[in-house]
């Protein structure tokens, strides 16, 4: 099992996304808040960041900038949830250092695989 720290203002997509995480076997962590998550980041260290880009307060571009650039955190995976399927996003969102982005709506089978592949080596032991 992994540790996943989903930083999501939409209350919609949270509620999917913990779903389909726990039914997967992982452990979500919920904020709704870019300088919260920063802080459960550091303090908790989890496997991978789901971060949201559109969040009130800080986006989620800065707030991945400021893990990748902090000793403490920038080893923790970063992958960027965006509803913008414009041209340049995929760019921006490397530039800030994710690891990889998962468009909304999100659709199940992406949404785990994604997850599966950023999180291998944690994956759920047997007898747990
Ligand atoms: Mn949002």
């Amino acid at each position: 099992m992994a540790r996943i720290l989903m930083i999501e203002d939409n209350a919609a997509n949270m509620k999917l996304a913990v779903f389909l995480l726990e039914q997967a076997g992982h452990e979500a962590i919920q904020t709704r808040d870019a300088e919260e998550g920063i802080r459960i980041a550091r303090e908790q260290r989890p496997d991978l960041i789901l971060m949201d880009i559109h969040l009130p307060g800080m986006d989620g571009l800065a707030a991945t900038r400021l893990l990748k650039g902090n000793f403490a955190t920038r080893d923790i995976k970063v992958v960027a949830l965006t509803a913008s399927a414009m041209a340049g996003d995929e760019e921006k969102i490397k530039a800030a250092g994710c690891d990889g982005y998962i468009a909304k709506p999100l659709r199940y089978q992406e949404f785990l695989k994604m997850v599966g592949e950023m999180t291998a080596g944690h994956e759920p032991k047997q007898g747990n």
